[in-house]
């Protein structure tokens, strides 16, 4: 779709962290994280929303979701060399449910044990201070995911 910024990412024609992409899927650091490592999990095809997008398609998503959060939680890739604990998948849908580019998305959010205060100062500031440092990380942690297969 001409006007959407998640196709410019997936045609080349925007700028983004990509950490993994396939056939079907591309998956690229938020640009304004939750906590560092937050990443995004976009069907190649334009879905503005849930209805139109194709379950086999949000199964493609799912997959790459669960790789990444899986990642996310064997190797280290938070600032501070921290390996998660947790992850939050999640996916907004429609205005009223905080949905605001409309090219659906999986959100795949690492999580700390006890992390309550500095994941509301994330939800404030939304900043990571080296994301490329995060992406490459990231991207270490997914290899070794891989490799283990
Ligand atoms: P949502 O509110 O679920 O629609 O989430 C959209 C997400 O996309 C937000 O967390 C934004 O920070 C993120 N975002 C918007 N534009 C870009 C971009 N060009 N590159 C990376 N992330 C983006
Ligand atoms: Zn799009």
């Amino acid at each position: 779709m001409s006007n959407c910024v998640f196709c410019a990412i997936v045609d080349g024609s925007a700028p983004a962290r990509i950490v993994y992409s396939d056939d079907d899927v591309v998956a690229f650091l938020d640009i304004r994280p939750i906590r560092p490592g937050h990443t995004l999990v976009i069907p190649r095809e334009h879905h503005a929303r849930l209805d139109t997008l194709p379950p086999e398609l949000g199964g493609k998503m799912f997959a790459a979701a669960q790789r990444i959060g899986t990642a996310m939680q064997q190797a280290p890739v938070g600032s501070g060399r921290t390996i998660a604990d947790g992850v939050n998948l999640a996916l907004n849908d429609g205005r009223a449910a905080f949905q605001t580019v409309f090219h659906s998305h999986i959100h795949v959010v690492p999580r700390l044990r006890g992390d309550r205060i500095s994941l509301a100062k994330g939800l404030v500031l939304r900043r990571d201070p080296d994301p490329d440092a995060t992406a490459d990380r990231l991207r270490a942690a997914l290899e070794e995911v891989a490799g283990e297969r």
